[in-house]
Order: C-alpha cells, then sequence, then structure tokens
C-alpha cells in the first residue's frame, strides 16, 4: 500500500492563538502525528486536531509512520490499534519510550480493547495520556490535548514516601537482631475511613525502622531480610504491642487496628499464645484486631493454615485477605476461610477514575464481597476522584494518601481524637 502523509499546517495556522514562539508555533500548541490505516479517518482526526490549535500530520502505515517520527518530531502520537501489518502492540513495543513522547490510543473495537492497548503501552514505559473510542468526540481530544499541556510543565522533585531518606546498604542479620533488642521498630498508624459513616474507623500498623544513622526506614528497605532471616514472628509481636497499646488509648468500642503477617507467622503456635497474652495484658476484645494477611506468596492454602484461620476468627480476631487479587489463589482462600476484610491491592485503583476496566474489577470485587459477607476496603487512595469513584461503586473502607499517610503513633492517635470530636 502506498504510504500517505497529510500535513494539515494551513488548519493549524488558522487557529494558532496571538501568541507565537519562534518556531511559530503557538506557545501551547504541540505537534501531533496520527497513525490510521484508513486515509478518511487519519484526515479527519488530524482536522480535529488542528482545529484545537495544534501542529497535526497523519501517516497510513508504518513506513510513512517510522520517517514522521524523525522528520517531524511528534510530542503526541495518536494511534488506532487495529492496523494490518504492523498494529498498536507493535508500535508501541517497538516505539522507544522517551518522556518527550505521550500516546493517545484510538479505537473501533471497543473499550475492551483499547484498555489492553494501553495497558501495553505503559508496560513498554510510554506516558499514555488516555484512550479515545471512535468516532474521536472533539471535547474528549482537547480534554487529553490539554491535559499533555499540563503534564508537559516540569514536575517538582520526587520526594521519598513518607520523607525517608534513600535505602541504605540491606541489613545483616546481626543488625536487625540488635534492632530487635533495642525496639527499633516502630508502629506507623495509617488511618482507614469509613465510607459509609465518612469517619476514622481504624488504623494499619505499618512497622517503620527508626535506625540510630539512617534515619526513619519504610519495610522496603529492611523487611525482605527480616523474611529471609527467619526474624518476622519477633517482628510481628513487637508490633502487636505497639499495636495493643494504641488501642487501649483510645477505648472506643468500633476503633480496630490491623497488623500485617505472613501466614508462615500466623500458623506458628506461638502467634495465638502471644495474640491473647497481648489482648488480655491490654484489656482488649479480640474484635478490636484484625490480623491482616498478605495474599500473594504461597500458592497453597494448607489444611493446618485454614485451621488455624478460621480458630482465630472464632475468637473473635478478625481476618484480613491483604493485597487481594495479586495472588494465585485467593477465590480458594476467600471461600474457605472466614475473613472478614477484603482488601484490593493498589495496582486496582492506579488510574481507576480513567479507567472502566478497572472500575468493572473494583464492581466484581464488591458484589463477590458482599455475596461472602465481608466489608471492601480499597488501599493506595491518592485523590479525590479517586475516592468519590470507589465511594459510588459501593466499597465500604478507604485508605491512603488522601486520607492520611502513616505516621507515629501519638500523631495518630491525636488525627483520631481530633477528626472524632472526643
Ligand atoms: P500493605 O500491608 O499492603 O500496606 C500498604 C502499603 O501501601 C504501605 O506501604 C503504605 O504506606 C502504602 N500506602 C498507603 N497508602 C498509599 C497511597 O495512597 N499511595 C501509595 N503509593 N502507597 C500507599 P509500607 O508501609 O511501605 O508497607 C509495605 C508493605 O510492607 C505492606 O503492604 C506490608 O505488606 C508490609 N508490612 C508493613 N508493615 C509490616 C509488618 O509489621 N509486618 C509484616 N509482615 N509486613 C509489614
Ligand atoms: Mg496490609
Ligand atoms: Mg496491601
Amino acid at each position: 500500500m502506498k504510504s500517505e502523509i497529510i500535513v494539515d499546517a494551513s488548519l493549524a495556522r488558522k487557529a494558532v492563538p496571538a501568541a507565537l514562539t519562534e518556531s511559530g508555533r503557538a506557545s501551547c500548541a504541540r505537534r501531533v502525528l496520527v497513525l490510521d490505516d484508513e486515509i478518511d479517518v487519519a484526515r479527519t482526526i488530524a482536522a480535529q486536531v488542528s482545529a484545537l490549535g495544534h501542529e497535526a500530520r497523519a501517516v497510513t502505515d508504518h513506513e510513512a509512520f517510522c520517517r514522521e517520527l524523525s522528520a517531524f518530531r511528534p510530542e503526541i502520537l495518536i494511534i488506532d490499534t487495529c492496523m494490518p501489518g504492523h498494529d498498536a502492540l507493535d508500535v508501541v513495543r517497538d516505539l522507544k519510550a522517551t518522556s518527550e513522547t505521550q500516546i493517545i490510543v484510538t479505537s473501533g473495537f471497543g473499550r475492551r480493547m483499547i484498555e489492553t492497548v494501553v495497558h501495553s503501552a505503559r508496560h513498554y514505559g510510554h506516558d499514555v495520556l488516555g484512550a479515545l473510542p471512535k468516532p474521536i468526540r472533539r471535547k474528549a481530544l482537547d480534554g487529553l490535548l490539554k491535559q499533555a499541556l499540563v503534564r508537559a510543565a516540569p514536575q517538582p522533585p520526587r520526594t521519598a514516601p513518607d520523607g525517608a531518606p534513600p535505602a541504605p546498604p540491606a541489613p545483616t542479620a546481626a543488625e536487625l537482631g540488635d534492632a530487635l533488642q533495642r525496639k527499633e521498630f516502630l508502629a506507623y498508624f495509617q488511618p482507614k475511613r469509613c465510607l459509609k459513616t465518612n469517619s476514622i474507623c481504624g488504623f494499619e500498623a505499618l512497622v517503620r525502622w527508626s535506625h540510630p544513622r539512617h534515619g526513619v526506614l519504610s519495610p522496603a528497605a529492611f523487611l525482605p531480610q527480616i523474611l529471609e532471616h527467619g526474624l518476622e514472628a519477633d517482628l510481628t509481636f513487637q508490633m502487636l504491642d505497639q499495636a495493643c497499646d494504641f488501642l487501649a488509648k483510645l477505648p472506643h468500642p468500633g476503633l480496630r487496628v490491623a497488623i500485617n503477617c505472613s501466614l508462615a507467622t500466623v500458623q506458628l503456635p506461638e502467634f495465638r499464645k502471644r495474640l491473647d497474652a497481648a489482648v488480655l495484658r491490654h484489656r482488649l476484645i479480640p474484635g478490636r484486631l484484625i490480623i491482616e494477611v498478605t495474599e500473594s506468596g504461597n500458592a497453597e492454602l494448607p489444611q493446618h493454615a485454614i485451621e488455624t484461620l478460621v480458630r482465630l476468627r472464632m475468637a473473635g480476631y478478625e481476618l484480613s485477605i491483604d493485597d487481594f487479587g495479586t495472588g494465585v489463589s485467593s477465590l480458594m482462600r476467600l471461600v474457605r476461610v472466614p475473613f472478614a476484610e477484603l482488601k484490593i491491592d493498589r495496582s486496582f485503583v492506579d488510574g481507576l477514575s480513567k479507567s472502566d476496566e478497572a472500575q468493572d474489577i473494583v464492581a466484581s470485587l464488591v458484589t463477590l464481597g458482599r455475596t461472602l459477607d465481608m466489608y471492601v476496603s480499597v488501599e493506595g487512595i491518592e485523590d479525590a476522584a479517586t475516592l468519590d469513584r470507589i465511594t459510588a461503586l459501593g466499597c465500604d473502607v478507604a485508605q491512603g494518601y488522601f486520607i492520611g499517610r502513616p505516621m507515629p503513633a501519638d500523631a495518630a492517635a491525636r488525627m483520631y481524637l481530633e477528626a472524632s470530636g472526643a
């Protein structure tokens, strides 16, 4: 097929506003390359882009596309999903991901097809602005192009999570043993908001290492080594004590604290004994503690583990299945263990408000949770739009930086007391 390049410079000039750069383009205009194997469609999209004040070129095959990449140096690519010979999946795989080029995916094949290509493009490291089902609506196109302008503005440097310094070298077993002995591992508490009452209903205890030289370290800097050296049980017992201390100071029956545990630690005979002893010592009821068992890891859930978890539930402890959706035997575990909470993993929440697919998944998990008599939490809520979405989708509890970051016990208690008006 003969390659076709359509240049819509005239339209672009017509729509250019007054303030021009030396290159003759409007300061906010972008170079946009449209790739669509149907000539009429390619032309129409390019004309729409030009009419919005940008410089557009359209190509109909891969050869012309490659030529224009170096000749025109587009800042935004609008790519059709289905093209004979070299389709969008080939394009996003072969294209070098650069911070200068952003991608918009278009398709007449429905949103599932578009979302699949968007995922692939992101997998290869591309900055995807969004997807546009065909026929393309001018308003939607304008919205994405404007978003490109916002994203192209210089971004402030990213800070390490929770203000933590860069990770020091991996700690040795001896260093971790000493740190445990000196009680340097602290529980930080991240609030969880009930979406029905809009109030704080609990906290998750997340470990931090108050390191004498490196400052406050996040789990990524030491948890893998804790697990590797078989120290997780000791760490869990220290976290348990701090969680119970925290709860004992806030004698509000509805307020609960979750602690994170691997399945291996939960199965230790000592675990149940230590748990009961801590609850008794702090005069708590077991229902104020949630045991969050991580969903990833073991493919199998042995009968022994099932029995241990069921007995914990019988004793009144709440069970939560953490990071749901990342493991392999999710459904089996859900059905066989009376978990009270299903915590949807953060990966499903990324870009939730813009992804129909992610919303469908969350909605299905809410239905699944309801069917199994569980409440559904979502972690990783970083903005108001996502909070609104998960509320509308029927989730029960939200957790994330938008609601509150993990913080030391005193700060968390203050936050809770202020928020609850106590
Ligand atoms: P997790 O249990 O799934 O905890 C949630 C993680 O997401 C926490 O990371 C939290 O700080 C982070 N997070 C919360 N909200 C947001 C948000 O809005 N955006 C983003 N980007 N992140 C958010 P953290 O504290 O680094 O903990 C990582 C993991 O380490 C935890 O994941 C948990 O699996 C493990 N962990 C933490 N504390 C303990 C512990 O005491 N024992 C064990 N066994 N594992 C722990
Ligand atoms: Mg957790
Ligand atoms: Mg989690």
